[in-house]
C-alpha cells in the first residue's frame, strides 16, 4: 500500500484550483479542499498537470545507436512526459500483425506508457490496429509515397481509421529539388496541398485523420474552419524560425521536416494555440547522433523530449498561452487521441501521474543533463523561464 498527499495548484480543463490529491496505490482516490496533512505541498509558482502525453516521438528501435525505448522513455520523463506515442518509420516497419506484434514484444517495463503507430505505405492493408502513420512523401525512413495519386489508393482501404499523415506533396517536393538550401527544397505549398488532400480523404473514405506536426500559416487555414481534423504543433515550429536560427548555439543542426519556416508562420502556430485551436503539443523527437548531424549530409529531425515541460513553461509564461490550453494539447488532447481514458486528467480513477512545473525557477539547458542517447538538444544554451520541479508515475515520485 503507498499512499501520499500533494497539494497545490491543480490544472484542470475549468482552470487552476489550489487543491490537495490523494494517490493511492497508482491511482488518484480523492481530489478537493480535503484538509489533510500533505506529504508534498507546492507554493503559487507552481502548477500540478496530469503527466504529459506525447503523440509523436521516435524511439528508433532497431536503430539502438541513436536512441533506445529506455533512453527515449527516461528523457520523457526528464520532460515530464508520462505516456507518448513511438513512430513506425523502423527498420522493419511495423505494417501488418506479425511486424506489428514483434514490436510490441520489444516494449520495456518503464513507468513512460508507450503506444505505437502502425505504418501505412505503398502496399499496405488496414489490419485492426488502433491507429497509422501515413509518410506522404519521402523522410527519414523506407516507407513513403512518390505522389498523393499513389498515396490515395492506398488510404482509400482505411475508413474508419485513424491515421496520422505527414502531410508534404512528393511532387512538389520533386519539383524544388536542387534549390539552395533545407527549407526552400520544401517549400510551404508543399505542405498546404498535402493537407487539402487529407481533408478531401476524410470525406471521401471516412477516415479519422490527424495532421502531423503543422508548420505553415497556409496549411493552418486549411484546418481552421473544420472540426474533423486535429493537428499537431511542435516545440520547434514554435520557437524556431528561418530568421531567429542563427542566435542559438544549436541553429546549425536546426534541419527538420517539414524544415523551419519564415517568422509569420511561426506567429500564426503560436496564435493558434493561444486561441485554442491547436490539439496537440507533440515533439516529432526524432534522435540522431551529433556525428550523423555534423555530417556533410546530415538527416532531419532533432530530439526535444528532455525539454517538454522546459518548453512548456515558455509557452505559459512567455507567450501567455493560458494553463487550461497547455491542460488541452499536452494532457487531454493527447489521453483522448490515443484512447487512454485514466490518463490526461487528475480526477478520482486516473492514474496517479503528475507533473508539476516550476514557473520562478528558470532552467538552462546543458548537454551533461539529457537523457536522450544522442546527447544533445536544439535548446542548449537556451535559459527557460521555469522548469520541471516534480514528476510521479503510478503514484511514485520519479524526478
Ligand atoms: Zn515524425
Amino acid at each position: 500500500m503507498s499512499r501520499s498527499v500533494l497539494e497545490g495548484p491543480v490544472v484542470g480543463s475549468e482552470g487552476v484550483k489550489v487543491e490537495q490529491l490523494v494517490l493511492e496505490n497508482g491511482r488518484v482516490t480523492q481530489r478537493g479542499d480535503l484538509g489533510l496533512k500533505a506529504d508534498h505541498q507546492w507554493s503559487q509558482d507552481c502548477l500540478l498537470f496530469p503527466g504529459f502525453g506525447d503523440i509523436h516521438v521516435h524511439l528508433r528501435e532497431g536503430q539502438e545507436y541513436k536512441e533506445d525505448f529506455h533512453t527515449g522513455s527516461e528523457a520523457a520523463l526528464n520532460g515530464g512526459v508520462t505516456f507518448c506515442c513511438d513512430m513506425p518509420n523502423n527498420p522493419t516497419p511495423p505494417l501488418d500483425q506479425d511486424t506489428f506484434s514483434a514490436k510490441v514484444a520489444k516494449l520495456p517495463d518503464h513507468p513512460v506508457h508507450i503506444e505505437l503507430y502502425a505504418a501505412l505505405g505503398p502496399g499496405t492493408r488496414p489490419f485492426g490496429c488502433r491507429r497509422y502513420k501515413g509518410f506522404l512523401a519521402h523522410s527519414t525512413g523506407p516507407l513513403y509515397f512518390e505522389s498523393l495519386l499513389e498515396a490515395r489508393e492506398v488510404v482509400k482501404e482505411y475508413g474508419g481509421c485513424r491515421i496520422t499523415f505527414h502531410c508534404e506533396d512528393p511532387v512538389i517536393l520533386e519539383g524544388a529539388k536542387g534549390a539552395p538550401n533545407h527549407e526552400e527544397s520544401r517549400p510551404a505549398q508543399a505542405e498546404a496541398e498535402a493537407v487539402r488532400h487529407v481533408l478531401r480523404w476524410v470525406e471521401e473514405f471516412g477516415i479519422i485523420a490527424n495532421v502531423a506536426h503543422l508548420s505553415t500559416e497556409a496549411a493552418l487555414r486549411e484546418v481552421y474552419e473544420r472540426t474533423d481534423v486535429t493537428f499537431e504543433l511542435t516545440p520547434h515550429h514554435l520557437f524556431f524560425d528561418v530568421e531567429n536560427r542563427n542566435r542559438f548555439e544549436r541553429g546549425k543542426l536546426l534541419k527538420m521536416n517539414p524544415p523551419l519556416r519564415r517568422p509569420s508562420d511561426r506567429k500564426a502556430l503560436l496564435k493558434s494555440l493561444k486561441e485554442g485551436r491547436a490539439n496537440f503539443l507533440a515533439t516529432d523527437h526524432a534522435p540522431h547522433t551529433l556525428e550523423e548531424k555534423l555530417s556533410g549530409s546530415p538527416p532531419s529531425g532533432v530530439p526535444l523530449l528532455d525539454t517538454y515541460g522546459a518548453f512548456v513553461t515558455w509557452l505559459l509564461k512567455t507567450e501567455g498561452v493560458s494553463p487550461q490550453i497547455v491542460h488541452q494539447v499536452c494532457c487531454s488532447g493527447p489521453a483522448q487521441f490515443l484512447e487512454l481514458p485514466d490518463r490526461g486528467h487528475l480526477s478520482p480513477g486516473a492514474r496517479a501521474d503528475v507533473t508539476v512545473l516550476n514557473l520562478a525557477r528558470p532552467h538552462t539547458v546543458k548537454r551533461e543533463q539529457l537523457a536522450t542517447k544522442c546527447g544533445w538538444s536544439p535548446f542548449e544554451g537556451v535559459t527557460f523561464p521555469g522548469s520541471v520541479e516534480a514528476v510521479f508515475v503510478g503514484g511514485e515520485k520519479v524526478r
